[in-house]
């Protein structure tokens, strides 16, 4: 028997696993077992102990008024807030390198939904969960909202760079209608950048239909706690998320109640259709 169960290992799962091995306890990982991609991803926003990341300080630069870049990512309906300035980085895909050569031996391959969770989810002290919360839910009543985009990033493995200019280390948010992209950014030499939703792709390499969790009312299994972007469901969660939160909970100072998903400004979130006119489109479990 181990102490803890990690589901997923995408960054946010290993992540996770780190805090748990840094705690002392023993673990297992659970997930289709394949090293993520990081669509869009460019750094993780807090030093993670113990993986001896390189650091950079990034510029940030707005184009635009804010109110403007809200429309233009979310859509007439979005009252919410936008994210805080994130200018301190650290190296997200040298970490994950790192922490796949350290925790991959203890993934087990494996398809998880709530049967499996019923028959096959050992018994242990805590358990995270890092997968898309869709994945978990038992019910049609609950929703997840998403907001579609396009995204493309550069994949020296794979000889893919993208064409749009970003200065090193800076981040650039843009409200103008053009250049279409609403942000590009370049740090520790890799480029991202993503569009808003829209019929056609852009014409950049290795774009793709990307999914950004906005929010949800799932409450199935309280006793699952819930990390990283797709686990918790909810905009502005970072992967630095896996990390952080299972400290937390190790260290006694949250409790799985407060890893809920919870509904966020849609308003669609409660008149519960899905919508043409609105920000976001809604997932439900078994369409
Ligand atoms: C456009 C965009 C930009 C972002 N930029 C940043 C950023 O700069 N910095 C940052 O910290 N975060 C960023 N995020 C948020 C998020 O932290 C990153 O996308 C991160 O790479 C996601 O890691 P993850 O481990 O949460 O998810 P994933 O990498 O998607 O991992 C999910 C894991 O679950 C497994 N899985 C899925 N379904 C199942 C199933 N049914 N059964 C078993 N296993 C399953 C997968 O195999 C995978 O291992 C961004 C998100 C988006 C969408």
């Amino acid at each position: 028997m181990h102490d803890v169960n990690i589901l997923g290992c995408g960054p946010a799962g290993l992540l996770a696993a780190h805090a748990v091995a840094e705690h002392g306890l023993s673990f297992k990982i659970f997930s289709k077992k394949r090293k993520s991609f990081l669509y869009g991803a460019q750094f993780l926003a807090y030093e993670v102990p113990g993986l001896n990341l390189e650091f950079r300080q990034t510029f940030f630069q707005q184009w635009g008024k804010a109110s403007d870049y809200a429309i233009k990512v979310y859509g007439q309906a979005y009252h919410g807030p936008l994210n805080p300035i994130l200018t301190k980085a650290w190296d997200i895909r040298d970490a994950y390198r790192k922490l796949w050569d350290l925790y991959s031996d203890r993934i087990e391959n494996v398809c998880i939904d709530p049967k499996w969770v019923v028959n096959n989810l050992p018994d242990a002290a805590f358990t995270f969960s890092t997968i898309p919360a869709p994945a978990l839910c038992t019910t049609a009543v609950h929703t997840f909202g998403v907001r579609n985009i396009w995204v493309a990033g550069d994949a020296p493995d794979r000889g893919q760079f993208v064409s749009i200019e970003c200065p090193e280390d800076t981040v650039i948010v843009n409200a103008f209608p053009e250049p279409a992209w609403y942000k590009v950014s370049k740090v520790f030499g890799y480029k991202t950048v993503e569009w808003p939703d829209g019929p056609i792709a852009p014409d950049e390499p290795g774009v793709v239909h990307h999914g950004k969790p906005l929010f949800s009312n799932c409450t199935c299994w309280p006793n699952i706690i819930r990390t990283g972007r797709f686990g918790r469901w909810n905009k502005g969660v970072l992967a630095h998320a896996g990390y952080f939160d299972v400290k937390d909970v190790l260290e006694r100072r949250k409790t799985a109640a407060d890893f809920r998903p919870h509904e966020q400004w849609c308003p669609v979130a409660t008149s519960g259709d899905s919508n043409d006119g609105c920000t976001c489109y809604l997932i439900r479990q078994g369409t």
